[in-house]
């Protein structure tokens, strides 16, 4: 937080830097460009919206000749030169929080899980009798951490999930990727059962839906969100089944970029959150890599993730 800032503030001293900030700190920026500058630091600040920590702005920084860039809020995931994380911790009523998981933990094995603005949370809560924690992919920094895309440390033998946070995507991910029962605690300790099958049986019945053999196959240029040789290799297997594909490739993707294009429905292959979050803003179906997977017959239930092209083709390689 303030701590972490003034020492990567010291690091930077003297260099120009592009501040990135998610909309929730936006409010926080004046305070941090003041620290910043306060060691001699020139500072631009990027007003995109930042997603995550896959989202840093290169190009953004390139064009303003900045020496390095200040990602705020997120945990490292991408190893890049010259980009400085610094994380961000959120409030939360622990007494109550733990009070609630172990009344839950003293019936059921609870599996718990966080985001990175409420990490400082999970030794606390590890430490009540049958609850686990998992440790995650490589795109996981910390265990008991998951993001929308990668609820990989959720990959552990549980009755039920906990997930402590904001908002409702990462909770649906862990319940569509476990199917068990989810329960969200809220920062203030309220905890209440989530259950996301009508979305489940919304995706299933668009996929079941789809008409047409054009589709449009979208590339994320966001450095960590690029999953070019995904869509290449979806492409190839769409062409081999008697589609017609296109390529496309945006930053920012909005529905108003798809009008006028030919296609009967797209495939979104940056974050898994655009085509599921937003899918009623757009006039034709837009899937995730999974789901299209789905409907060519490869996967045989849904999940919300990040499945990448070494992954399809079984081999370790690692590739965008
Ligand atoms: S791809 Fe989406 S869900 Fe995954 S880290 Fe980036 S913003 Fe978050």
């Amino acid at each position: 937080m303030w701590k972490e800032l003034e020492e990567v503030a010291r690091k930077v001293a003297g260099k120009r830097v592009l501040l990135q900030v998610p909309e929730g700190l936006k409010t926080e920026v004046e305070r941090m460009v003041e620290v910043l500058e306060r060691h001699g630091a020139e500072v631009f600040v990027d007003v995109d919206p930042t997603y995550g920590a896959c989202d840093v702005r290169m190009n953004e920084a390139r064009s303003v000749g900045a020496d390095v860039i200040v990602h705020v809020g997120h945990a490292p995931m991408l190893d890049l030169s010259n980009v400085y994380y610094v994380e961000w911790r959120k409030e939360a009523n622990i007494p109550k929080i733990l009070e609630v998981i172990s009344s839950l933990a003293e019936q059921k094995k609870v599996c718990f899980a966080t985001t990175v603005n409420f990490r400082w949370t999970v030794d606390e809560v590890r430490k009540i009798p049958n609850v686990v924690v998992g440790k995650g992919s490589w795109r996981i920094r910390y265990p008991g951490v998951v993001l929308g895309c990668d609820t990989t440390s959720c990959n552990v033998e549980a009755d039920v999930n906990v997930f402590l946070g904001d908002g409702h995507f990462h909770p649906m991910a862990i319940w569509v990727n476990t199917r068990r029962p989810t329960y969200v605690v809220t920062p203030q300790g309220d905890m209440v059962e989530v259950n996301y099958e009508r979305v489940l049986r919304r995706r299933l019945a668009l996929i079941g839906a789809l008409e047409g053999k054009r589709v449009g196959i979208i590339v994320s240029s966001k450095v960590g969100q690029n999953r070019r040789d995904l869509a290449l290799y979806l492409a190839r297997l769409a062409r081999e089944r008697g589609y017609t594909p296109h390529l496309y490739v945006s930053d920012y993707i909005d529905p108003l970029y798809l009008l006028g294009l030919p296609d009967d429905f797209y495939v979104y292959t940056g974050c898994p959150r655009v085509p599921i979050d937003d899918a009623e803003r757009y006039e034709k179906p837009l899937l995730t890599p999974e789901e299209f997977l789905y409907k060519l017959g490869l996967l045989k239930d849904l999940y919300i993730g990040w499945t990448t092209a070494a992954q399809l083709r079984g081999t370790g390689e690692s590739d965008r």
